[in-house]
């Protein structure tokens, strides 16, 4: 039987919707699933009828952060949302704005909130339904991780979650694993310009990934890319931190960066890199192509 999902959107940019309509086998899914509503789907519900649904239903996915104050279709978006939190089974915050408020909070911390947390604090406006609640963070997230939780709960009922109810298939690993860059990272081989193909972009270029929780690099964007593939610095994007300023820029005091990878003590990373460096490996400081 098909289960029921209503995707409604609080303040956002659209980007998760148009994430998810990139999911390359939408065949499969909408064999699985009934959008009751989305906002570019064909969808039985209007948005009207849909933030007013009173019935029993299975996923409630929502899009964008939420604020006290937000009016959609004429309704109190928080309040509407309360409603059907009480009616789905699941619910999923989708994107970084609906998990911490993203992008929206920074302009507005004292209103915009994500569903369920507030920043890294359980402040959120929907907290007394965290146990149906599954965040997916990520700017957007990317569709095969909606389609992982959607199809992880329906046919087992369940996804295991870290402490800030991330599932751990995707965000226990960090976006650096998987990255081609891993090698000069290792022998601390820093690109010096933006968008080549040769270094890594941890050290001179602002790159969050060995600080951040996701699968950019494992599950590929449209199954062929990530940031760092191309040549950009991963951003950070699922995490509570995101957004911040000079995203392009290591903040480093006396040369050591401000935020080194996860676990890894100051000492490590200074013993590891001045072992690196003392070795010039020719092949890794040549260009590729
Ligand atoms: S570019 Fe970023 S993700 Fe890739 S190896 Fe360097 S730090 Fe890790």
């Amino acid at each position: 039987m098909k289960s029921k999902v209503l995707w409604i959107q609080g303040i956002t940019c659209n980007g998760n919707t148009q994430s998810f309509l990139n999911y390359p086998n939408m065949e499969y899914l909408l064999d699985r699933y009934d959008f009751l509503y989305h906002p570019f789907l064909d969808s039985s519900l209007s948005v009207n009828e849909a933030l007013r649904y009173d019935k029993k239903f299975d996923f409630l996915i929502v899009e964008g952060a939420v604020s006290k104050e937000f009016i959609r279709a004429g309704e109190n978006f928080y309040q509407s949302v309360k409603k059907l939190a009480k009616n789905a089974k699941y619910i999923l915050a989708l994107g970084t704005c609906a998990v911490y408020g993203g992008i929206f909070k920074e302009k507005d911390p004292k209103n915009i909130t994500g569903v369920l947390y507030d920043k890294d604090e359980e402040k959120g406006l929907l907290k007394e339904f965290k146990d149906k609640v599954v965040n997916i963070p990520g700017c957007p997230a990317h569709p095969e991780w909606i389609v992982f939780v959607l199809d992880s709960l329906k046919d087992r009922g369940a996804v295991i979650t870290d402490e800030l109810k991330r599932p751990k298939e995707i965000y226990g690993y960090l976006t650096h694993h998987g990255c081609t860059r891993n090698e000069y990272f290792e022998w601390k081989v820093d690109s010096k310009d933006f968008g080549t193909k040769e270094g890594c972009l941890f050290y001179l270029q602002g790159c969050r990934a060995p600080t951040t929780h996701g699968s950019c690099n494992r599950i590929l964007w449209n199954e062929v890319n990530s940031k760092t593939r191309s040549g950009s610095p991963c951003f950070g994007c699922t995490e509570s931190s995101f957004p911040r300023s000079n995203m392009f820029e290591t903040k480093t005091f006396m040369s050591i960066p401000a935020d080194l990878p996860v676990g890894v003590s100051k000492r490590a990373y200074l013993t590891v890199t001045g072992i690196a460096k003392t070795f010039h490996i020719k092949r890794l400081k040549d260009r590729l192509i």
